[in-house]
Protein backbone atom coordinates (compact mmCIF):
# COMPACT_ATOMS: atom_id res chain seq x y z
CA UNK A 1 0.00 0.00 0.00
CA UNK A 2 1.24 3.42 -0.58
CA UNK A 3 0.31 6.25 0.78
CA UNK A 4 0.70 9.89 -0.86
CA UNK A 5 1.40 12.02 1.89
CA UNK A 6 3.41 11.58 5.03
CA UNK A 7 2.09 12.98 8.17
CA UNK A 8 1.15 11.51 11.64
CA UNK A 9 -1.59 8.93 11.08
CA UNK A 10 -3.97 9.28 14.29
CA UNK A 11 -6.45 6.14 13.12
CA UNK A 12 -6.87 4.20 10.06
CA UNK A 13 -9.82 3.81 8.51
CA UNK A 14 -10.61 0.89 6.21
CA UNK A 15 -13.79 0.90 3.40
CA UNK A 16 -14.95 5.45 2.19
CA UNK A 17 -18.91 3.93 2.56
CA UNK A 18 -21.32 4.92 4.50
CA UNK A 19 -19.63 4.20 7.56
CA UNK A 20 -16.47 4.97 6.92
CA UNK A 21 -16.99 8.36 5.21
CA UNK A 22 -18.90 9.48 8.50
CA UNK A 23 -16.03 7.72 10.92
CA UNK A 24 -13.39 9.79 8.86
CA UNK A 25 -15.59 13.57 9.57
CA UNK A 26 -16.00 13.25 13.22
CA UNK A 27 -12.06 12.18 13.38
CA UNK A 28 -11.15 15.40 10.92
CA UNK A 29 -13.66 17.72 12.45
CA UNK A 30 -11.47 17.13 15.94
CA UNK A 31 -8.52 17.87 13.70
CA UNK A 32 -7.29 14.00 13.79
CA UNK A 33 -5.17 12.70 11.22
CA UNK A 34 -6.64 9.95 9.41
CA UNK A 35 -5.57 7.60 6.85
CA UNK A 36 -8.48 6.09 4.47
CA UNK A 37 -8.13 3.09 2.76
CA UNK A 38 -10.56 2.53 -0.04
CA UNK A 39 -10.22 -0.54 -3.02
CA UNK A 40 -12.37 1.70 -5.99
CA UNK A 41 -12.45 1.46 -8.76
CA UNK A 42 -9.14 -0.30 -8.67
CA UNK A 43 -10.89 -3.25 -7.26
CA UNK A 44 -14.71 -3.26 -7.85
CA UNK A 45 -16.97 -5.21 -4.99
CA UNK A 46 -19.51 -6.03 -8.22
CA UNK A 47 -22.55 -4.16 -7.43
CA UNK A 48 -21.17 -0.69 -6.49
CA UNK A 49 -20.70 1.16 -10.41
CA UNK A 50 -18.95 4.13 -9.29
CA UNK A 51 -15.16 5.28 -7.92
CA UNK A 52 -17.40 8.07 -5.59
CA UNK A 53 -17.33 7.36 -1.90
CA UNK A 54 -20.54 6.99 0.35
CA UNK A 55 -22.09 5.11 -2.96
CA UNK A 56 -25.70 3.88 -2.55
CA UNK A 57 -25.66 0.70 -3.87
CA UNK A 58 -29.56 0.05 -4.41
CA UNK A 59 -32.92 2.01 -3.25
CA UNK A 60 -31.99 6.01 -2.86
CA UNK A 61 -34.30 6.22 0.28
CA UNK A 62 -31.88 6.91 3.52
CA UNK A 63 -35.42 5.64 5.24
CA UNK A 64 -38.40 7.72 6.82
CA UNK A 65 -37.74 11.10 8.05
CA UNK A 66 -41.32 11.16 10.18
CA UNK A 67 -40.71 11.89 13.97
CA UNK A 68 -42.23 8.97 15.53
CA UNK A 69 -40.59 6.34 13.25
CA UNK A 70 -37.78 4.42 14.41
CA UNK A 71 -35.90 5.41 11.26
CA UNK A 72 -37.00 9.31 12.27
CA UNK A 73 -35.61 9.27 15.59
CA UNK A 74 -32.00 7.53 14.47
CA UNK A 75 -31.91 10.63 11.98
CA UNK A 76 -32.52 12.71 15.06
CA UNK A 77 -29.82 11.43 17.09
CA UNK A 78 -27.48 11.49 14.18
CA UNK A 79 -28.29 15.03 13.58
CA UNK A 80 -27.66 16.37 17.19
CA UNK A 81 -24.62 14.59 17.16
CA UNK A 82 -23.22 16.44 13.86
CA UNK A 83 -23.40 13.52 11.32
CA UNK A 84 -21.97 14.54 8.26
CA UNK A 85 -23.90 11.34 6.15
CA UNK A 86 -27.53 12.99 7.03
CA UNK A 87 -26.31 16.72 6.73
CA UNK A 88 -25.09 16.06 3.16
CA UNK A 89 -28.38 13.74 2.36
CA UNK A 90 -30.72 16.55 3.86
CA UNK A 91 -28.70 18.97 1.49
CA UNK A 92 -29.43 16.53 -1.82
CA UNK A 93 -32.70 15.82 -1.58
CA UNK A 94 -35.31 14.62 -3.60
CA UNK A 95 -39.21 14.66 -2.78
CA UNK A 96 -40.28 10.96 -2.11
CA UNK A 97 -43.39 12.19 0.63
CA UNK A 98 -42.37 11.32 3.90
CA UNK A 99 -38.91 9.15 3.27
CA UNK A 100 -35.42 10.95 3.41
CA UNK A 101 -34.46 10.02 -0.27
CA UNK A 102 -31.26 11.51 -2.07
CA UNK A 103 -29.83 12.09 -5.62
CA UNK A 104 -27.01 9.89 -5.11
CA UNK A 105 -24.88 11.06 -7.75
CA UNK A 106 -24.63 14.33 -6.14
CA UNK A 107 -24.72 13.25 -2.55
CA UNK A 108 -21.66 10.95 -3.57
CA UNK A 109 -19.63 13.43 -5.34
CA UNK A 110 -20.04 16.00 -2.55
CA UNK A 111 -18.73 13.41 0.01
CA UNK A 112 -15.62 12.52 -2.04
CA UNK A 113 -14.63 15.88 -3.38
CA UNK A 114 -14.88 17.16 0.48
CA UNK A 115 -12.53 14.24 1.59
CA UNK A 116 -10.10 13.45 -0.98
CA UNK A 117 -9.27 16.39 -0.97
CA UNK A 118 -8.82 17.11 2.98
CA UNK A 119 -5.29 18.22 4.17
CA UNK A 120 -5.93 15.91 7.38
CA UNK A 121 -6.57 12.90 4.66
CA UNK A 122 -4.39 10.72 3.60
CA UNK A 123 -5.92 8.48 0.99
CA UNK A 124 -4.83 5.30 -0.06
CA UNK A 125 -6.85 3.85 -3.08
CA UNK A 126 -5.88 0.25 -2.81
CA UNK A 127 -7.27 -3.06 -1.44
CA UNK A 128 -6.65 -3.48 2.40
CA UNK A 129 -5.92 -7.18 2.73
CA UNK A 130 -5.22 -7.21 5.98
CA UNK A 131 -6.05 -5.06 9.45
CA UNK A 132 -2.97 -2.66 10.52
CA UNK A 133 -0.96 -3.85 13.39
CA UNK A 134 -0.75 -0.92 14.81
CA UNK A 135 -2.64 2.61 15.86
CA UNK A 136 -6.37 2.88 16.01
CA UNK A 137 -8.32 0.78 13.25
CA UNK A 138 -12.11 1.20 12.18
CA UNK A 139 -12.89 -1.64 9.99
CA UNK A 140 -15.48 -0.67 7.30
CA UNK A 141 -15.11 -2.77 4.70
CA UNK A 142 -19.23 -3.24 4.11
CA UNK A 143 -21.36 -5.85 3.14
CA UNK A 144 -19.03 -6.63 -0.09
CA UNK A 145 -15.60 -6.31 1.74
CA UNK A 146 -13.02 -7.91 -0.25
CA UNK A 147 -12.83 -11.95 0.01
CA UNK A 148 -8.80 -11.22 0.67
CA UNK A 149 -9.80 -8.88 3.37
CA UNK A 150 -12.78 -11.45 4.48
CA UNK A 151 -10.43 -14.41 4.85
CA UNK A 152 -7.80 -12.40 6.66
CA UNK A 153 -10.43 -11.02 9.72
CA UNK A 154 -11.54 -14.87 10.09
CA UNK A 155 -8.20 -15.94 10.91
CA UNK A 156 -7.46 -13.11 13.02
CA UNK A 157 -10.86 -13.57 15.28
CA UNK A 158 -10.65 -17.20 15.04
CA UNK A 159 -14.58 -17.30 14.36
CA UNK A 160 -16.35 -17.99 11.02
CA UNK A 161 -17.98 -14.33 9.53
CA UNK A 162 -21.65 -14.56 8.38
CA UNK A 163 -23.10 -14.03 5.26
CA UNK A 164 -26.14 -13.49 3.61
CA UNK A 165 -27.23 -12.38 0.27
CA UNK A 166 -29.24 -9.44 -0.88
CA UNK A 167 -30.76 -7.73 -3.96
CA UNK A 168 -30.64 -4.34 -5.75
CA UNK A 169 -33.57 -2.98 -7.61
CA UNK A 170 -33.59 -1.78 -11.62
CA UNK A 171 -33.87 2.03 -12.62
CA UNK A 172 -35.87 3.63 -15.50
CA UNK A 173 -35.18 6.50 -17.27
CA UNK A 174 -38.47 8.93 -16.68
CA UNK A 175 -39.09 10.24 -20.34
CA UNK A 176 -39.63 6.38 -21.22
CA UNK A 177 -42.54 6.04 -18.32
CA UNK A 178 -45.85 6.64 -20.64
CA UNK A 179 -47.47 9.00 -18.17
CA UNK A 180 -50.89 8.56 -19.98
CA UNK A 181 -51.13 5.53 -17.79
CA UNK A 182 -48.85 6.49 -14.71
CA UNK A 183 -50.12 8.84 -12.18
CA UNK A 184 -48.08 10.78 -10.13
CA UNK A 185 -49.64 10.52 -6.53
CA UNK A 186 -48.19 10.05 -3.16
CA UNK A 187 -50.22 7.53 -0.69
CA UNK A 188 -53.53 9.70 0.87
CA UNK A 189 -52.28 12.78 -0.32
CA UNK A 190 -49.43 12.49 1.95
CA UNK A 191 -46.77 14.34 -0.05
CA UNK A 192 -49.53 16.71 -1.75
CA UNK A 193 -47.29 16.97 -4.65
CA UNK A 194 -47.17 13.73 -5.83
CA UNK A 195 -44.16 12.58 -5.02
CA UNK A 196 -44.61 9.10 -6.63
CA UNK A 197 -45.24 7.68 -10.47
CA UNK A 198 -47.30 4.97 -9.91
CA UNK A 199 -48.31 2.03 -12.47
CA UNK A 200 -51.50 1.24 -11.78
CA UNK A 201 -52.26 -2.85 -12.61
CA UNK A 202 -56.29 -4.42 -12.57
CA UNK A 203 -56.59 -8.04 -11.45
CA UNK A 204 -56.05 -9.31 -15.30
CA UNK A 205 -52.72 -7.66 -15.19
CA UNK A 206 -51.51 -8.45 -11.86
CA UNK A 207 -52.81 -11.91 -12.39
CA UNK A 208 -50.43 -12.50 -15.62
CA UNK A 209 -47.33 -10.02 -14.39
CA UNK A 210 -47.05 -12.48 -11.15
CA UNK A 211 -47.30 -15.49 -13.32
CA UNK A 212 -44.71 -14.38 -15.48
CA UNK A 213 -42.76 -13.43 -12.36
CA UNK A 214 -42.80 -16.40 -10.98
CA UNK A 215 -42.06 -18.55 -14.22
CA UNK A 216 -38.87 -16.16 -15.41
CA UNK A 217 -35.52 -17.52 -15.64
CA UNK A 218 -33.30 -16.49 -12.25
CA UNK A 219 -29.82 -16.16 -12.25
CA UNK A 220 -28.69 -19.48 -11.25
CA UNK A 221 -27.39 -19.17 -7.08
CA UNK A 222 -24.82 -21.89 -5.43
CA UNK A 223 -26.49 -24.12 -2.89
CA UNK A 224 -24.51 -22.60 0.08
CA UNK A 225 -26.46 -18.76 -1.48
CA UNK A 226 -29.47 -20.69 -1.70
CA UNK A 227 -29.25 -21.91 1.68
CA UNK A 228 -27.88 -18.33 3.47
CA UNK A 229 -30.58 -16.16 1.89
CA UNK A 230 -33.33 -18.41 3.15
CA UNK A 231 -31.98 -18.91 6.80
CA UNK A 232 -31.16 -15.26 7.02
CA UNK A 233 -33.98 -12.17 7.36
CA UNK A 234 -33.00 -9.10 5.04
CA UNK A 235 -34.80 -6.29 4.30
CA UNK A 236 -34.47 -6.93 -0.04
CA UNK A 237 -36.22 -9.63 -0.62
CA UNK A 238 -36.18 -9.94 -4.46
CA UNK A 239 -39.81 -9.37 -5.78
CA UNK A 240 -40.54 -12.75 -7.56
CA UNK A 241 -39.16 -14.77 -3.90
CA UNK A 242 -42.53 -12.45 -2.50
CA UNK A 243 -44.41 -13.53 -5.67
CA UNK A 244 -43.56 -16.99 -5.23
CA UNK A 245 -44.80 -17.08 -1.57
CA UNK A 246 -48.51 -16.30 -2.56
CA UNK A 247 -50.60 -14.53 -5.03
CA UNK A 248 -51.55 -11.65 -3.10
CA UNK A 249 -48.12 -11.32 -1.34
CA UNK A 250 -47.44 -8.35 -3.95
CA UNK A 251 -50.45 -6.74 -3.65
CA UNK A 252 -50.57 -6.71 0.27
CA UNK A 253 -46.74 -5.77 -0.04
CA UNK A 254 -44.48 -3.84 -2.16
CA UNK A 255 -47.29 -3.45 -5.06
CA UNK A 256 -50.25 -2.55 -2.37
CA UNK A 257 -52.46 0.41 -3.94
CA UNK A 258 -54.15 1.51 -0.49
CA UNK A 259 -54.52 5.16 -0.73
CA UNK A 260 -54.40 5.85 -3.93
CA UNK A 261 -56.55 6.41 -6.45
CA UNK A 262 -56.21 6.40 -10.89
CA UNK A 263 -57.30 9.59 -12.11
CA UNK A 264 -58.02 7.69 -15.75
CA UNK A 265 -60.57 5.31 -13.53
CA UNK A 266 -61.42 7.26 -10.82
CA UNK A 267 -60.76 4.19 -8.87
CA UNK A 268 -58.54 2.48 -6.32
CA UNK A 269 -55.88 0.01 -8.46
CA UNK A 270 -55.82 -3.53 -7.97
CA UNK A 271 -52.19 -3.19 -7.20
CA UNK A 272 -49.79 -0.49 -8.61
CA UNK A 273 -45.85 -0.21 -8.98
CA UNK A 274 -44.74 2.81 -7.34
CA UNK A 275 -41.51 4.59 -8.99
CA UNK A 276 -39.57 6.93 -6.52
CA UNK A 277 -37.36 9.98 -8.23
CA UNK A 278 -33.53 9.16 -7.85
CA UNK A 279 -31.81 12.18 -9.05
CA UNK A 280 -32.13 16.20 -8.49
CA UNK A 281 -32.61 16.01 -12.33
CA UNK A 282 -35.68 13.58 -12.09
CA UNK A 283 -34.14 11.76 -15.17
CA UNK A 284 -34.63 8.56 -13.48
CA UNK A 285 -36.12 6.64 -11.37
CA UNK A 286 -36.63 3.50 -9.31
CA UNK A 287 -38.59 0.55 -8.79
CA UNK A 288 -39.85 0.71 -5.04
CA UNK A 289 -39.20 -2.64 -4.05
CA UNK A 290 -38.12 -4.45 -6.91
CA UNK A 291 -34.98 -6.32 -5.97
CA UNK A 292 -34.42 -8.84 -8.32
CA UNK A 293 -32.14 -11.93 -9.21
CA UNK A 294 -33.82 -12.73 -12.64
CA UNK A 295 -31.30 -13.19 -15.71
CA UNK A 296 -31.47 -9.48 -17.18
CA UNK A 297 -33.20 -10.21 -20.53
CA UNK A 298 -36.27 -11.38 -18.71
CA UNK A 299 -36.39 -8.71 -16.10
CA UNK A 300 -36.70 -6.11 -19.33
CA UNK A 301 -39.43 -8.48 -20.41
CA UNK A 302 -41.21 -8.78 -17.24
CA UNK A 303 -41.28 -5.56 -15.86
CA UNK A 304 -42.25 -4.02 -19.31
CA UNK A 305 -45.52 -5.90 -18.52
CA UNK A 306 -46.28 -3.51 -16.15
CA UNK A 307 -48.65 -0.46 -17.62
CA UNK A 308 -46.64 2.76 -18.10
CA UNK A 309 -43.42 0.54 -18.31
CA UNK A 310 -44.20 -1.01 -21.62
CA UNK A 311 -41.38 1.06 -23.36
CA UNK A 312 -39.24 1.15 -20.31
CA UNK A 313 -35.39 1.80 -20.67
CA UNK A 314 -33.69 0.53 -18.41
CA UNK A 315 -30.32 2.67 -16.63
CA UNK A 316 -29.53 -0.31 -14.16
CA UNK A 317 -31.19 -3.35 -13.80
CA UNK A 318 -31.22 -5.38 -10.58
CA UNK A 319 -28.81 -8.02 -9.46
CA UNK A 320 -27.88 -10.13 -6.35
CA UNK A 321 -25.16 -9.76 -3.94
CA UNK A 322 -23.56 -11.45 -1.11
CA UNK A 323 -23.61 -9.49 2.39
CA UNK A 324 -21.28 -10.17 4.83
CA UNK A 325 -20.79 -9.49 8.97
CA UNK A 326 -19.17 -10.42 11.90
CA UNK A 327 -20.74 -11.99 14.93
CA UNK A 328 -20.84 -9.26 16.80
CA UNK A 329 -22.50 -10.33 19.61
CA UNK A 330 -19.26 -12.74 20.60
CA UNK A 331 -16.66 -10.45 19.21
CA UNK A 332 -18.24 -6.58 20.21
CA UNK A 333 -18.37 -4.44 22.72
CA UNK A 334 -21.08 -1.89 22.67
CA UNK A 335 -18.37 0.57 21.95
CA UNK A 336 -17.74 -1.19 18.55
CA UNK A 337 -14.39 -2.33 19.47
CA UNK A 338 -12.88 -6.03 19.29
CA UNK A 339 -12.76 -7.69 22.51
CA UNK A 340 -9.51 -8.83 22.17
CA UNK A 341 -7.86 -5.80 20.83
CA UNK A 342 -9.27 -2.89 21.65
CA UNK A 343 -7.69 -0.77 18.96
CA UNK A 344 -9.43 -2.44 16.89
CA UNK A 345 -13.25 -1.01 16.22
CA UNK A 346 -15.81 -2.71 12.98
CA UNK A 347 -18.22 -0.55 11.80
CA UNK A 348 -21.40 -0.37 9.17
CA UNK A 349 -23.07 -3.46 7.52
CA UNK A 350 -19.93 -5.40 8.87
CA UNK A 351 -20.48 -5.02 12.47
CA UNK A 352 -23.90 -6.36 12.45
CA UNK A 353 -26.25 -3.36 11.49
CA UNK A 354 -28.89 -3.19 8.19
CA UNK A 355 -29.20 -0.22 6.33
CA UNK A 356 -27.21 3.26 5.01
CA UNK A 357 -28.59 5.60 8.20
CA UNK A 358 -27.63 2.55 11.05
CA UNK A 359 -24.22 2.73 9.33
CA UNK A 360 -23.74 5.59 9.09
CA UNK A 361 -24.67 5.98 12.83
CA UNK A 362 -21.87 3.22 13.86
CA UNK A 363 -19.37 4.76 11.38
CA UNK A 364 -20.37 7.84 13.99
CA UNK A 365 -19.63 6.22 16.94
CA UNK A 366 -16.25 4.32 16.03
CA UNK A 367 -15.16 7.83 14.62
CA UNK A 368 -16.62 9.75 18.47
CA UNK A 369 -14.98 6.61 20.54
CA UNK A 370 -11.86 6.74 18.37
CA UNK A 371 -11.24 10.32 19.37
CA UNK A 372 -11.60 9.93 22.75
CA UNK A 373 -9.24 6.70 22.99
CA UNK A 374 -6.31 9.39 21.03
CA UNK A 375 -7.68 11.96 23.97
CA UNK A 376 -6.98 9.62 26.60
CA UNK A 377 -10.87 9.26 27.51
CA UNK A 378 -12.91 6.12 27.93
CA UNK A 379 -14.80 5.39 25.07
CA UNK A 380 -18.63 6.37 25.01
CA UNK A 381 -21.60 3.36 25.70
CA UNK A 382 -24.82 4.78 24.20
CA UNK A 383 -27.65 4.42 26.80
CA UNK A 384 -30.18 1.46 25.57
CA UNK A 385 -33.01 3.87 26.31
CA UNK A 386 -31.54 6.02 22.77
CA UNK A 387 -32.36 4.64 19.23
CA UNK A 388 -28.03 4.69 18.38
CA UNK A 389 -28.05 2.82 22.13
CA UNK A 390 -30.59 0.34 21.39
CA UNK A 391 -28.64 -0.67 18.25
CA UNK A 392 -25.57 -1.20 19.79
CA UNK A 393 -26.77 -3.24 22.77
CA UNK A 394 -28.93 -5.31 20.24
CA UNK A 395 -25.53 -6.42 18.16
CA UNK A 396 -23.68 -6.82 20.95
CA UNK A 397 -25.62 -8.48 23.44
CA UNK A 398 -24.22 -12.32 23.49
CA UNK A 399 -27.27 -14.06 24.17
CA UNK A 400 -28.97 -14.13 20.59
CA UNK A 401 -29.78 -17.92 19.48
CA UNK A 402 -28.94 -16.95 16.18
CA UNK A 403 -27.70 -13.69 15.24
CA UNK A 404 -29.08 -11.79 12.06
CA UNK A 405 -28.15 -8.06 11.25
CA UNK A 406 -30.68 -5.63 12.81
CA UNK A 407 -32.00 -2.01 11.12
CA UNK A 408 -33.38 0.45 13.79
CA UNK A 409 -36.99 -0.48 14.97
CA UNK A 410 -39.23 -0.09 18.38
CA UNK A 411 -38.82 -3.94 18.82
CA UNK A 412 -35.13 -3.78 20.07
CA UNK A 413 -35.88 -1.40 22.60
CA UNK A 414 -37.21 -2.90 26.72
CA UNK A 415 -40.01 -0.46 26.62
CA UNK A 416 -41.96 0.20 30.19
CA UNK A 417 -43.82 -3.35 31.24
CA UNK A 418 -47.24 -3.38 30.10
CA UNK A 419 -47.66 -0.90 27.55
CA UNK A 420 -48.43 -1.89 24.09
CA UNK A 421 -48.74 -0.14 20.54
CA UNK A 422 -48.75 3.22 20.24
CA UNK A 423 -48.48 4.21 23.89
CA UNK A 424 -45.57 2.12 24.09
CA UNK A 425 -44.23 3.38 21.16
CA UNK A 426 -44.79 6.87 22.87
CA UNK A 427 -43.36 6.28 25.75
CA UNK A 428 -40.58 4.87 23.86
CA UNK A 429 -39.50 8.05 21.89
CA UNK A 430 -40.70 10.04 24.43
CA UNK A 431 -37.86 8.12 27.47
CA UNK A 432 -35.13 8.07 24.05
CA UNK A 433 -35.32 12.02 23.79
CA UNK A 434 -34.75 12.81 27.32
CA UNK A 435 -32.16 10.42 27.87
CA UNK A 436 -30.25 11.41 24.46
CA UNK A 437 -30.22 15.20 25.82
CA UNK A 438 -28.89 14.01 29.12
CA UNK A 439 -26.53 11.29 27.53
CA UNK A 440 -25.49 14.81 25.26
CA UNK A 441 -24.79 16.71 27.97
CA UNK A 442 -22.48 14.12 29.68
CA UNK A 443 -20.18 13.90 26.75
C1 LIG B 1 -26.83 -5.58 -2.98
C2 LIG B 1 -27.10 -4.74 -1.80
C3 LIG B 1 -28.21 -3.90 -1.78
C4 LIG B 1 -28.48 -3.09 -0.67
N1 LIG B 1 -29.55 -2.26 -0.67
C5 LIG B 1 -29.79 -1.44 0.38
C6 LIG B 1 -30.89 -0.52 0.40
O1 LIG B 1 -31.63 -0.43 -0.55
N2 LIG B 1 -31.08 0.26 1.50
C7 LIG B 1 -30.24 0.20 2.57
O2 LIG B 1 -30.45 0.96 3.55
N3 LIG B 1 -29.19 -0.64 2.57
C8 LIG B 1 -28.96 -1.47 1.52
N4 LIG B 1 -27.91 -2.35 1.52
C9 LIG B 1 -27.07 -2.36 2.65
C10 LIG B 1 -26.01 -1.31 2.37
O3 LIG B 1 -24.92 -1.84 1.71
C11 LIG B 1 -25.57 -0.70 3.61
O4 LIG B 1 -26.69 -0.18 4.26
C12 LIG B 1 -24.50 0.37 3.50
O5 LIG B 1 -24.02 0.67 2.22
C13 LIG B 1 -23.40 -0.18 4.30
O6 LIG B 1 -22.48 0.82 4.54
P1 LIG B 1 -20.99 0.40 4.82
O7 LIG B 1 -20.23 1.65 5.00
O8 LIG B 1 -20.96 -0.62 5.87
O9 LIG B 1 -20.54 -0.33 3.47
P2 LIG B 1 -20.37 0.28 2.02
O10 LIG B 1 -21.21 1.48 1.85
O11 LIG B 1 -20.53 -0.86 1.08
O12 LIG B 1 -18.85 0.74 2.02
C14 LIG B 1 -17.77 -0.15 2.14
C15 LIG B 1 -16.63 0.36 1.29
O13 LIG B 1 -15.47 -0.45 1.55
C16 LIG B 1 -14.81 -0.73 0.33
N5 LIG B 1 -14.03 -1.97 0.49
C17 LIG B 1 -14.46 -3.25 0.56
N6 LIG B 1 -13.44 -4.09 0.78
C18 LIG B 1 -12.32 -3.31 0.85
C19 LIG B 1 -10.95 -3.59 1.06
N7 LIG B 1 -10.50 -4.83 1.28
N8 LIG B 1 -10.07 -2.56 1.06
C20 LIG B 1 -10.48 -1.27 0.85
N9 LIG B 1 -11.79 -0.97 0.64
C21 LIG B 1 -12.70 -1.97 0.64
C22 LIG B 1 -15.94 -0.81 -0.68
O14 LIG B 1 -15.47 -0.56 -2.00
C23 LIG B 1 -16.90 0.28 -0.19
O15 LIG B 1 -16.64 1.52 -0.77
C24 LIG B 1 -27.62 -3.15 0.43
C25 LIG B 1 -26.49 -3.97 0.41
C26 LIG B 1 -26.24 -4.76 -0.69
C27 LIG B 1 -25.03 -5.64 -0.70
Amino acid sequence: MTSRKNKTIGVTVLGAGLAGTEAVYQLIRRQIPVRLVEMRPKHSTGAHTSDQFAELVCSNSIGSNLPDRASGLLKEELRLLGSYIIDVAYKYRVPAGNALAVDRGAFAREITRYLKGHTLIDFVNDEATEIPDDGLVIVATGPLTSPALLQSIKKRLGTAHLEFFDAIAPLVSTESINMKVAFKADRYGEGEKGDYINCPMNKEQYLAFVDALVKAERIELSKLEKDERKKYFNACQPVEIIAESGVDSLRFGPMKPVGLTDPNTGKRPYAVVQLRQDNLLASLYNLVGFQTNLKHAEQKRVFRMIPGLEKAEFFRLGQMHRNSYINAPKLLTPTLQLKKDSRIMFAGQLCGVEGYTESAATGLVAGMNAVRMLQGKEPVVFPPETMIGSLLHYITFDGHKEFHPMNANFGIFKGEAGLKGDLRKEQIIKAARRTFREFCDSL
